[in-house]
């Protein structure tokens, strides 16, 4: 499939500027990472000023063989829960996507509890080839997650600017934000221009679990992981709707729009800046949520 078919397939609103960055990304084989599976996956969603931008890690195999994040087990227990919150996450407001576009050996990451959990260094094969010690293939593994993050997903977030980020799982949680421990800090909701990275993404970042491990969970019988996954992104649409609905006026009579607000739909009636519209959302969360 062209690279143009993909887009059309997964995406809706795609701007020029967006689709000109797409088409590197899906022709990217910049690093070792690509040659295990040699395959970029494009994100999946409203790919024009998006409200909400779900991070997961990495494609698992069904999603290589789909073209898309979060078709397989993992991704349809995450739909499913979107989908009961479907005012709030549908394809005009939402995009899905993964902090690695293209899928690490098993899976693994050069980052973790242990560090011997997820040896991501261990699976670049072809840093055997040229003989590294375990330390320096492990900070090679590193910085190639880190210039792939810096080109594609930074890249990606700062074109779509969306008001919301949500991480799902441990490593989206570690490379956007800087903070270890998913059971710690899932739930919460954070700026993402408070971590000491350049960038200022102007957004919203509230972490939960990865999917997967809502399903591994499931599956032994542990109901509090999947109760609180619910629960995490029933709090997101909830404190959306509670910030859009208080804060901005209904009324026919309002002062007419100055910016286009993301995707409030055409109804709405609303009218403020992009920038009352943060100070507004900053002050509103800070009423509601201790972080
Ligand atoms: S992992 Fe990132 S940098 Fe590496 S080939 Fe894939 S898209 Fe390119």
């Amino acid at each position: 499939m062209d690279i143009d078919a993909i887009i059309e397939k997964n995406l809706t609103a795609v701007s020029d500027e967006y689709r000109a960055f797409l088409k590197k990304k899906l022709a990217c084989q910049r690093c070792s990472i690509w040659n295990e599976y040699k395959q970029v996956v494009c994100s999946d969603g409203n790919a024009k000023n998006p409200t909400f931008v779900f991070v997961g890690e990495s494609p698992g195999k069904d999603e290589l063989s789909e073209g898309k994040p979060f078709v397989g087990r993992a991704g349809q227990c995450l739909r499913n829960v979107l989908r009961r919150h479907k005012k709030t996450f549908n394809r005009n407001t939402t995009l899905l996507t993964n902090l690695l576009p293209c899928r690490p050996l098993n899976n693994k990451f050069p980052y973790g509890k242990a560090n011997k959990d997820y040896k991501m260094a261990d699976s670049l094969s072809t840093l055997d080839a040229i003989g590294l010690t375990p330390k320096m293939k492990r900070a090679t593994a590193i910085q190639v997650v880190r210039n792939c993050l810096d080109e594609h997903l930074i890249e990606e977030l700062k074109i779509l600017r969306p008001k919301v980020i949500v991480t799902l799982g441990a490593q989206p949680l570690y490379w956007l934000t800087e903070m270890s421990g998913i059971t710690d800090n899932r739930g919460k909701w954070q700026r993402i221009a408070s971590v000491a990275r350049e960038y200022d993404l102007g957004a919203w970042v509230f972490s939960t679990y990865h999917p997967s491990y809502v399903i591994r969970c499931k599956n032994t019988g542990d109901k509090h992981i999947v109760e609180q996954f619910e629960e995490d992104l029933k709090t997101v649409a909830e404190t959306w709707a509670t910030v859009t609905s208080k804060h901005v006026p209904r009324s026919a009579a309002a002062k007419p729009m100055t910016v286009a607000f993301g995707d409030v739909p055409k109804d709405y009636g609303g009218y403020a800046s992009t920038e009352e519209i943060e100070d507004i959302i900053a002050e509103a969360m800070t009423d509601d949520i201790t972080w």
